[in-house]
């Protein structure tokens, strides 16, 4: 950890932009998105490869999130050079390790009320990661769009003078989002997993074809979801994309974002909708 830090230091003083895209791992197309679009921004590209225990609750998937070091170095090998960094938990948090950081407001929703503590984990890790390798950009998905906007705030509230940047969504040929989680799901639940984006793309020909009451939408969006039994919805709901408040009544741009359990894997997604 301290190479990563000195040689940051390095970098900087030579005068290159460094990009950073942090990830928990088992790459997919999604993470080597962001590595592309990195590439546009600066000299250096850093991804960091940490599963992070503490925005993990008890019960919750930290054993069986995958891991698959080899084959993610063999992913990156097309985009080097890289600076691959993949720090232990030890060094990331020490038994003495006291602080969290905690993002109100935007933290408590949509999956803060399910994962409890996951943004606290989250926003501290990031601002740990960021100390680190002190980047000028760092890269998130849109995927995971309420930690985007968690990101978004703390870089703001704290003043770490980095520079968010935003990808979309990369979907598999029919439409379910790709996660790492998704090489847990058996192949039922594979299949039935296409109803995520079934819905949200019924969601979006609602709205696009002008129904502005989302109480309506979201009944629709459960009678369809319903289809799929092994699919048990945590939340679906339509919000402000800015401050992730629920919408009644359709006015402007508003997020649809879901949570979803088949088996014991635990799927989001969002689309974002414009009347
Ligand atoms: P993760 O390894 O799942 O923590 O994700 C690391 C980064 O990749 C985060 O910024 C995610 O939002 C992003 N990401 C994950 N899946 C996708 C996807 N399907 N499309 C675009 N970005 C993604």
């Amino acid at each position: 950890m301290p190479d990563m830090s000195a040689l940051s230091d390095r970098l900087r003083e030579r005068g290159q932009k460094i990009a950073f895209v942090p990830t928990m791992g088992a790459l997919h197309e999604g993470h080597l998105a962001l590595l592309t679009a990195a590439r546009e921004y600066a000299d250096q590209v850093v991804v960091s490869i940490f599963v992070n225990p503490i925005q993990f609750a008890p019960g919750e998937d930290f054993e069986r999130y995958p891991r698959d070091l080899n084959g993610d170095k063999k992913k990156l090998k097309p985009f080097e050079p890289l600076i691959l960094f993949c720090p232990s938990a030890a060094a990331m948090f020490p038994g003495d390790f006291k602080t969290r950081i905690e993002v109100e407001e935007i933290s408590q929703k949509l999956c803060g009320k399910f994962r409890l503590g996951h943004f606290k984990g989250v926003a501290t890790v990031v601002a740990k990661l960021f100390n680190i390798v002190k980047p000028h950009f760092a890269l998130f998905g849109e995927k995971d769009y309420q930690q985007l906007l968690v990101i978004k705030q703390l870089v703001r509230d704290l003043n770490l003078g980095i520079k968010i940047i935003a990808c979309p969504t990369v979907r598999e040929y029919d439409g379910l989002a790709l996660s790492s989680r998704n090489r847990n799901l058996s192949a039922p639940e594979r299949k039935a997993a296409t109803v995520l984006y079934r819905a949200l793309t019924r969601a979006k020909k609602e709205i696009e074809g002008g129904e502005t009451d989302t109480r309506r939408i979201l009944l629709s969006l459960g009678r369809l979801i319903g289809f799929e039994p092994t699919v048990r919805v945590e939340y679906i709901a339509i919000v402000d994309p800015e401050t992730l408040r629920e919408v009644k009544d359709i006015k402007g741009k508003v997020l649809v974002a879901l949570a979803a359990r088949l088996g014991k894997t635990r799927l989001i997604d969002n689309l974002l909708i414009t009347p």
